[in-house]
């Protein structure tokens, strides 16, 4: 049974100032049975986060982490350097993948690093516009879920937890959101481009979420998709009132889905 994972992906805002209370809020306003709650503050804040929500069962992850243990990479963090903040790690980031550079390939590597050190790895993949307005969509994601997945063991990052998030470029950050539909087709292309790759059973154990411009508004539309396991939340991840609106709507499908006792 996969689970329900609403991820907050707060960017490059809050300050280690006021993360604590932000997550303390948003913490013990989004109590949902069956939904597994992740919060992913900048570095600087993981510390903040994690010494405010003590106890809460919510999980902490990074942004991005180095695909490297250790050396000469200024400004860089590595996986170890992660230990005793974070559980979780976002690789592949749409925004990543634009304003840094990373490629599948880099992005496979950093999932070696992540799986070896203990993180659960969401991974992100999705499309430009143009690419949806040529149809390419589901060839582009194959492809991408491809240069980071395949050669490496189904096995292995299936009980390392591996999430992915279905991310249209084009929804992230603009109000846009994707239909509940073609959430919903891109994740069952996704478990397809992982069963051409050998992951036979698993790519039907391995959680699928939507994210771009998810809101309390229309996360229902993307719940009610069995293909879609939950959301990664930007934007609305900072308003509280949004985040207790998503996780109680998650708490609804998980509930349904049986997952909530
Ligand atoms: C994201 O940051 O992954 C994201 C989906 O952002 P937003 O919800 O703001 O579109």
């Amino acid at each position: 049974m996969r689970s329900i994972v609403i991820a907050a992906n707060w960017k490059m805002n809050t300050t280690p100032a006021d993360a604590g209370e932000l997550s303390r809020t948003i913490a013990s306003r989004t109590i949902a049975p069956g939904v597994t709650r992740v919060i992913c503050p900048p570095f600087v804040c993981l510390a903040a986060v994690r010494d405010a929500i003590i106890g809460e069962d919510v999980g902490i992850g990074a942004q991005n982490v180095h695909h490297e243990l250790a050396g000469a990479y200024t400004g860089e963090v590595s996986v170890p350097m992660l230990a005793g903040l974070a559980t979780w790690v976002i690789l592949g980031h749409s925004e990543r993948r634009a304003q840094h550079g990373e490629t599948d390939e880099l992005i496979g590597l950093k999932l070696d690093r992540a799986i070896e050190g203990g993180l659960r790895p969401i991974l992100c993949v999705g499309e430009v516009l143009a690419d949806r307005e040529a149809g390419r969509e589901t060839s582009v994601v194959g492809t991408q879920l491809r240069g980071a997945l395949e050669g490496r063991d189904p096995a292995a990052l299936a009980s390392a937890g591996l999430v992915i998030a279905y991310e249209p470029v084009w929804a992230i950050g603009t109000g846009r959101n994707a239909r509940g539909a073609d959430a919903a087709a891109m994740g069952d292309a996704i478990r397809s481009s992982l069963r051409a790759i050998g992951w036979g059973s698993l790519a039907d154990d391995t959680p699928v979420l939507y994210g771009g411009s998810v809101t309390s508004a229309n996360i229902g539309e993307f719940l009610a998709e069995p293909a879609i396991d939950g959301a990664l939340v930007g934007g609305a991840s900072l308003k509280p009132n949004e985040m207790a609106g998503i996780v109680a709507r998650a708490g609804v499908t998980a509930a349904a889905r049986g997952l909530a006792s």
